[in-house]
């Protein structure tokens, strides 16, 4: 993972400045583990930059994932979510409570896809969907627990 002062040399190096902004978005989505969707990075942006457009957070996101400090998922079709790893890794979604998760690639795996074809392949992006543990788990409770109940 970056560190703020690596993130913000990497912007300077592509020629753009830096503006309290970009650090406030740098210093939100460092370390974070938990995709925070762009709109939910709205809001706490929201908090230390009043004023500051959607449009500023969808510009930015751009630059850091140009950067290589950031990778956009469009894993839902309809938001799209931050991922401050750049390292290439899977994702997870779960259908029922929209989280977000990290999914371990084998080892190779993207080399293979990359020679795999002709055509040159700059990001490769895998997203899987269906129920995570947590809610299969609480279903699963929820479930014993009206077996339960009809028992009495
Ligand atoms: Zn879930
Ligand atoms: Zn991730």
């Amino acid at each position: 993972m970056w560190t703020i002062e690596e993130g913000t040399e990497r912007i300077r190096n592509r020629g753009l400045k830096i503006t309290s902004q970009r650090v406030g978005i740098l210093k939100l989505l460092k370390n974070r583990k938990d995709h925070p969707s762009a709109e939910q990075i709205f809001r706490e942006m929201k908090q230390s930059f009043p004023t500051i457009s959607f449009a500023t957070i969808y510009s930015t996101s751009q630059i850091l994932q140009e950067a290589g400090l950031l990778q956009i998922l469009t894993i839902d079709g309809q938001r799209v979510f931050f991922d401050p790893d750049p390292a290439p890794h899977a994702h997870y979604r779960c259908r029922k409570c929209g989280s977000v998760s990290d999914i371990p690639m084998p080892h190779g795996i993207i080399k293979k896809i990359r020679e795999s074809s002709d055509d040159e392949i700059e990001t490769v992006h895998v997203y899987c969907y269906g129920k995570c543990r947590h809610c299969s788990a609480s279903e699963e409770a929820e479930a014993a627990g009206v077996r339960h109940g009809n028992s009495c």
